[in-house]
């Protein structure tokens, strides 16, 4: 009961930014009982990140909130790298495309993290009915380590308190976003601590897992003992919204400028016809702090302006600005307490925000966390997949933190001219090249562990294991629809068997579908961890893309297995587009699945794909054994069986 002081959660979350949310909705949807505190008073509401990865969009539609985004953002073709000419001028050296062709089929946009927060509140709150509590803080935690292996047990005790805002950070719709600044004193944590000395209105929470999503200063972080370990650049950047009016010709484009001497900016398309600039101020010597007063909008402008000379450029609305120093710092752990307590998001891994890599990777932490919490919370899995949480997550912060590292060097460092050595136009376009698979998030493998088995490249040479799993386009066996294989995993908890058998209409490849079919029918993954009246593809489901046309696979599906078979429903409704075929559509093209993915049509194979989307093994026809061991490793058999 939360009106009362004391009351029980599954999963706690503190802090509701792009980490927090992307949880919360995940668990939501998942209907896991969830909390999530924020200590503001509202979300971001503007400024801030707004830079959405080609991998953040895929996930968006597997967690189906995508029309939403579709909707409102900006999409940004190219970038255009400019650099200083023997006068000292600006001029273009080199374009690129901004999402590399075939890297994904959703594109790199832009979106407010207003925004973002936004679509993420609205979709909690109709999936299980879960808002934000706004104004709320954690005071203290504790442990009980005797019951931290028991799985029905509250072991982590919350002390959450009520906070009066002060009048500085009430009111969240302000231009400068100074207050949230990296460079200054958390403002906000100082108005907690004051609080804190009072002990009126606390609620005490006994949760199973307490989550520190709150961002780069976390309190969760903070009171693990835990520290951001790393270097700070010495170097400061400003960043603003606004509308411009310039006579440079790509300020619709994202645009990478180095000056001779006035330092870098970075301009990126966003969406109402507003521009994000970076601007690169100063440098500081260690220890030395930035005197608040120093940094205004004006002095952002002019700096913006001496970059670009000789172009002209003026702001006529300023829609928001701030300032932040560079620094790439990572966390040793993610996970406490046997996993019990976790931090995700900038709680884990800060760095510079030019690349538009900090909501993204924030948001992926989560997406990786949430479904392995709801299938141990259910009782679907052993609590020893939690481990993979940081196994994963961390390998990815620290190649983020890497590759900010190189690229925050040579945005910072000074342009190559005649006279002296720099940063030439070349390595600035190469190292653009070298990192838009990792920046796109499409580029995230996780190496083996219990839930990502050893690479198997000859039965599928274009499918990597631990990488999410690619789209290629299939048609519907039963409408003849085109239809995309990615989406068809949505993330909706459950782990998927993917079958390809090849063309049904050779005999061996008929009779080998038929055997695997019959052998998960009887005895397979999806038999045994399906609780006794659930559908049998409620927990894992199985899809068979077919290399034969769709009309021979209508005929022959009534001799296949009936785990194979469109599972009934509730009120009837089958999901025919369990069998899709690798063929050319009506009106779409042809997706040439099989060549996509490298799968021989004559041998097949069988994928297994992970909840979030990452492969987990690619298998030959008959290891059945193989996939059922698989499977045993870490699921739990239903209590009721
Ligand atoms: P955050 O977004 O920081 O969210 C943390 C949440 O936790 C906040 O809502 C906070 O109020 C809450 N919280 C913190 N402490 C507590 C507590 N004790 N109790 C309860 N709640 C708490 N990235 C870019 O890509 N481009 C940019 O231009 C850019 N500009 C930025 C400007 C500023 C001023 C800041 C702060 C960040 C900026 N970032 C930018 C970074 C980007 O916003 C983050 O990488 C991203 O938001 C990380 O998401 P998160 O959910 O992990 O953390």
């Amino acid at each position: 009961n939360r009106n009362t002081n004391e009351s029980k959660v599954d999963v706690l979350i503190v802090g509701a930014g792009p980490a927090g949310l992307m949880l919360a909705t995940q668990l939501s949807k998942l209907k896991i009982d969830t909390r999530v505190v924020d200590k503001m008073a509202h979300p971001v509401l503007r400024g801030h990140a707004d830079g959405l990865q080609c991998r953040t969009g895929e996930v968006f539609e597997a967690l189906n909130v995508h029309r939403q985004f579709d909707a409102e953002t900006h999409e940004c073709a190219e970038v255009i790298i400019w650099d200083p000419d023997q006068n000292g001028d600006i001029r273009e050296t080199s374009r690129v495309v901004d999402t590399v062709p075939g890297m994904s089929r959703v594109k790199h946009v832009n979106l407010g993290q207003d925004r973002v927060e936004a679509i993420f509140m609205e979709a909690m709150k109709k999936a299980n009915n879960l808002e934000v509590e706004r104004l709320i803080t954690p005071t203290s935690f504790k442990v009980d380590e005797a019951s931290l292996d028991d799985n029905a047990a509250y072991p982590i005790t919350v002390t959450l308190k009520k906070l009066t805002p002060p009048a500085e950070w009430a009111n969240g719709d302000v231009k400068s976003g100074m207050y949230r600044s990296n460079l200054f004193t958390d403002e906000s944590q100082t108005a907690v601590n004051a609080v804190n000395a009072d002990h009126s209105g606390e609620e005490t929470v006994h949760c199973k897992y307490l989550v520190g999503c709150d961002g780069a200063r976390s309190w969760v972080r903070k009171n693990l003992g835990l520290e951001l370990k790393g270097d700070s650049a010495n170097v400061y950047w400003g960043a603003f919204d606004a509308v411009v009016d310039s006579d440079l010709p790509t300020t619709r484009m994202k645009n990478v400028i180095h000056s001779k001497d006035a330092g870098a900016v970075l301009m990126v398309p966003r969406e109402d016809g507003m521009v994000r600039v970076y601007t690169q101020m100063g440098e500081l010597k260690p220890g030395e702090r930035v005197d608040r007063d120093a940094v205004t909008i004006d002095k952002l402008m002019e700096k913006t302006r001496q970059v670009l000379h000789p172009y002209r450029i003026d702001f006529p609305y300023i829609d928001w600005y701030t300032c932040y120093e560079i620094g790439q710092r990572v966390c040793d752990t993610f996970s406490q307490y046997k996993d019990h307590i976790l931090i995700a998001g900038d709680a884990c891994h800060t760095h510079s925000p030019k690349a538009g890599q900090g909501m993204n990777v924030s948001m992926m932490d989560t997406f990786n966390l949430g479904w392995k919490l709801a299938s141990v919370l259910r009782g679907q899995a052993k609590r020893d997949i939690l481990q993979t949480y940081q196994l994963e997550r961390q390998k990815t912060a620290h190649q983020l933190i890497e590759f900010d590292r190189k690229f925050s060097a040579l945005f910072t460092g000074k342009a190559k001219t005649a006279e002296r050595a720099g940063v030439s136009p070349e390595e600035m376009r190469k190292a653009w090249d070298d990192s838009i698979r990792f920046t796109s998030g499409t580029g995230v493998v996780y190496e083996p562990n219990l839930i990502v088995g050893k690479p198997n490249p000859w039965l599928a040479k274009n499918i990597t294991v631990g990488s999410h799993f690619e789209n290629h386009q299939v048609v519907g066996a039963f409408n003849g629809h085109a239809l995309q294989l990615q989406g068809r995993l949505l993330a909706d908890g459950r782990w998927r068997i993917v079958i390809f058998p090849g063309d049904i209409r050779h005999s061996e490849n008929l009779t080998a579908l038929k055997v695997l079919g019959d052998f998960l029918g009887s005895n397979g993954p999806a038999t045994k961890y399906t609780p006794k009246g659930e559908d049998l593809d409620s927990v894992i489901q199985t899809l068979t893309v077919f290399a034969t046309p769709h009309r021979e696979v209508q005929y022959a599906a009534p001799t296949l297995p009936s785990i194979l078979q469109p599972t009934k429903k509730p009120h009837g409704i089958k999901d025919f587009d369990c069998f899709m075929c690798d063929e050319p559509s009506y009106h779409d093209g042809d997706g040439k699945a099989y060549l996509g993915y490298g799968i021989d049509p004559l041998v097949g194979c069988v994928v297994v794909v992970r909840p979030d989307q990452h492969v987990s093994g690619v298998y030959a026809m008959d290891e059945v054994e193989e996939i059922s061991n698989f499977f045993d490793s870490f699921m739990l058999v239903p209590q009721s069986q």
